[in-house]
C-alpha cells in the first residue's frame, strides 16, 4: 500500500495499492500513474490492464491504478455521469468505477475560497482536491496533499528513475494526444514522438510550462529530480459538448454532437463516425509508454527497464481492452 511509504494516509481513503513488478536484472525503475483523475477512463483501465499482464525482465515497475483512491468513491455533481462503465472480455463485461476528478469531500471537507498549493500557486479552492494540483504534497496538510506527499516519498525511496501519469482530456482540449514533458526529459519525449510518428500515430510535444505548479510533470522533476512524463488521450465523455453520458459513450466513445463539433472544426482531434473508442485510447497510452521506454533504454542504457507482455497496442485496438483484461469475478 502506499501508506508504506508515508503512514500519514494509513487507514484513509487516501490509501491505494501499489503493484510492484520486479526483473531478475538489474535496470532502472519506473512509476506509472493511473487514476489522478478517476473521470479519466483510459488512464486507469491501462494501470490495471498492466498489472494484470506484464512480466519485467529488468528494472522494476511499479503501478497505481487509482492514484486518487477516494476519488473513485463518487461523482461530479450535476454531470449525470454514470457511476460505472462496462468493459466487454471474452467472459462478460468487467465491471469499472467511473469516479471524479476531485477528492471525495466525505474525505476531505470543506474546501478553502482559494487554495494555495505547496508549490505556491493560487488556485481556486476545489482544486484542493485535485491531486494533479497538490504537488509535491504536504505531510500536514490537506488528505489530498498527504497523497502527493506519499508519492513523492514513494519516488523518494524507491529511487524512482522515470515516473508517467497517464489521464485524459476533453475533445475541445488543446493539450490532447499529447506527451507532456518536463524540461529534464525534453530529448526522451522527442525521441519518442519520431518513435510514435513513425509508427502512424499522431502525437504532439507540450512543454510543462515552468509557471504551472502543482502538477506532476512538474514537480516530480523539480522536487525529485526524475524524468517526468504526462500522456493526455480524448474522452467524448469527459468533455462539455457531450450528448447523454453513458457507459457506453465511455467505451465506445461515440457521440453525434462531437462528430459535429469536429466538421465545425472546434476539436484538437480528428473525430468521425466511428469515435474514439476506449480500446483506441488504452493503445495509445500503451503505444507511447513502449516508445518511451525504448527510448529511455538508448537514453541511460544503464537504467533500462525491460517488460515482457506488454500488450501490443495495435493489437488492444483490434481486439478491445477486454481481450487484455482478468475476466470478470
Ligand atoms: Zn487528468
Amino acid at each position: 500500500m502506499l501508506s508504506a511509504y508515508f503512514p500519514g494516509i494509513r487507514d484513509t481513503h487516501g490509501d491505494t495499492e501499489v503493484y510492484v513488478f520486479e526483473g531478475e536484472e538489474a535496470g532502472g525503475n519506473l512509476l506509472i500513474l493511473g487514476g489522478s483523475h478517476p473521470n479519466e477512463p483510459a488512464g486507469y483501465v491501462t494501470a490495471v490492464m498492466l498489472v494484470e499482464n506484464i512480466r519485467v525482465n529488468r528494472g522494476k515497475v511499479f503501478i497505481i491504478p487509482r492514484a486518487n483512491r477516494s476519488g473513485f468513491s463518487h461523482s461530479d455533481p450535476q454531470e449525470g455521469n454514470p457511476q460505472r462503465f462496462y468493459v466487454p472480455t471474452p467472459a462478460g463485461p468487467r465491471v469499472f468505477r467511473l469516479g471524479s476528478r476531485l477528492t471525495n469531500p466525505i474525505d476531505q471537507w470543506p474546501d478553502p475560497a482559494i487554495y494555495i498549493n505547496p508549490a505556491g500557486q493560487k488556485l481556486s479552492g476545489n482544486e484542493v482536491r485535485n491531486l494533479n494540483r497538490c504537488y509535491p504534497g504536504r505531510p500536514n496538510g490537506y488528505l489530498t496533499e498527504k497523497i502527493a506527499y506519499a508519492i513523492m516519498e514513494l519516488i523518494r525511496q524507491e529511487h524512482i528513475d522515470l515516473g508517467v501519469d497517464l489521464h485524459e482530456s476533453a475533445p475541445e482540449y488543446p493539450v490532447i494526444n499529447a506527451i507532456v514533458f518536463h524540461e529534464n526529459s525534453a530529448e526522451l519525449a522527442a525521441m519518442a514522438l519520431m518513435e510514435l510518428q513513425a509508427e502512424g500515430y499522431e502525437i504532439r510535444l507540450e512543454a510543462s510550462p515552468a509557471n504551472l505548479r502543482g502538477l506532476s510533470h512538474r514537480e516530480w522533476g523539480d522536487h525529485a529530480g526524475i524524468k517526468a512524463i504526462l500522456l493526455e488521450t480524448p474522452n467524448a465523455s469527459h468533455g462539455r459538448l457531450k450528448g447523454r453520458p453513458s457507459s457506453s459513450l465511455i467505451v465506445d466513445g461515440r457521440d453525434k454532437f462531437y462528430e459535429r463539433a469536429a466538421k465545425l472544426g472546434w476539436l484538437f482531434v480528428p473525430y468521425g463516425k466511428e469515435g474514439i473508442p476506449l480500446a483506441q485510447r488504452v493503445a495509445r497510452h500503451l503505444a507511447a509508454l513502449r516508445a518511451l521506454l525504448s527510448s529511455y533504454a538508448e537514453l541511460e542504457p544503464d537504467k533500462a527497464v525491460d517488460i515482457a507482455s506488454l500488450p501490443a497496442a495495435a493489437e488492444v485496438q483490434a481486439r478491445g481492452a477486454g481481450a487484455f483484461l482478468h475476466p470478470p469475478d
